[in-house]
């Protein structure tokens, strides 16, 4: 059985007081034990985090890193970087990133591998926007991403990574995918898993549903067989977020 995953992304917000009292209240909480949980703040307050967060199911990971050992990268961070503070997972390619930034599906999947080459785990997010959508476009936008991937990683990397299908219509608009709507395609990425990597790489990979989830419409998403979590955006700044980490229960 895949183990439960819910993931907050901070994106840029936060301040050292309001980061460590979202902390303190996951310390406080009772969270199902059953579910991994991972927090991903602002870079510079990583260390912060990590060094507040008391619960050995909580982890603690960035919003992106770069594909280079060390050198002249202004502004970037390194894989050893995160390692040398704690750090053991980055999400990478999250639609903001892949937008505003311009990363393209290739510039992903190299980060992808190299950060998984040094040991860094990855939540790795695809996902299309309404106007792919409205053209029938979903399932292929998302299997091109995933083709890029599984162009670069390969074997036991693939432990390393929990995948995060984000439609781009449902982050911080409030606007969740329908329970359908999202079971549908992670049902096309575990087929797409399976004819293209392995059924045991489909079988034990995490699946996670990001787009609008609140303490309330999680529930419904979690029964689908295909959602293995969430990645939460703006209720992971809020006490509701331990709903989300126990939607299960
Ligand atoms: P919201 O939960 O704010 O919609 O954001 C989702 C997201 O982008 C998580 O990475």
């Amino acid at each position: 059985a895949r183990k439960f995953f819910v993931g907050g992304n901070f994106k840029m917000n936060g301040t050292k007081e309001s980061i460590k009292s979202i902390v303190k209240n996951l310390n406080d909480a009772q969270l199902d034990s059953n579910v991994e949980v991972v927090i991903a703040p602002p870079a510079l307050y990583l260390q912060l985090t990590a060094d507040s967060v008391t619960k050995s199911n909580i982890a603690v990971s960035a919003q992106n890193v770069y594909d280079k050992p060390n050198g002249a990268y202004t502004g970037e961070i390194s894989v050893s970087q995160l390692k040398d503070s704690g750090i053991h997972w980055t999400i990478l390619g999250h639609s903001e990133r892949r937008t505003l930034l311009k990363e393209t599906d290739e510039v992903v999947a190299s980060k992808t591998k190299f950060a998984i080459d040094g040991g860094v785990s990855v939540i790795w997010c695809c996902g299309e926007s309404l106007e792919e959508r409205e053209s029938g476009n979903t399932i292929s936008v998302i299997e091109k991403q995933l083709a890029a991937l599984a162009s670069k990683v390969s074997g036991a990397d693939w432990d390393k990574i929990v995948i995060a299908y984000e439609p781009i219509w449902a982050i911080g608009t409030g606007k969740v995918a329908t329970v359908q709507q999202a079971q549908e395609v992670h049902e096309a990425i575990r087929n797409w898993l399976k004819a293209n990597v392995s059924d045991e790489v489909a079988d034990k990979t995490r699946i996670l549903y990001g787009g609008s989830v609140n303490g309330k419409n999680c529930k419904e998403l979690a029964k689908e067989k295909d959602i293995d979590g969430f990645l939460v955006g703006g209720a992971s700044l809020k006490p509701e977020f331990v709903d989300i980490v126990n939607s299960n229960l």
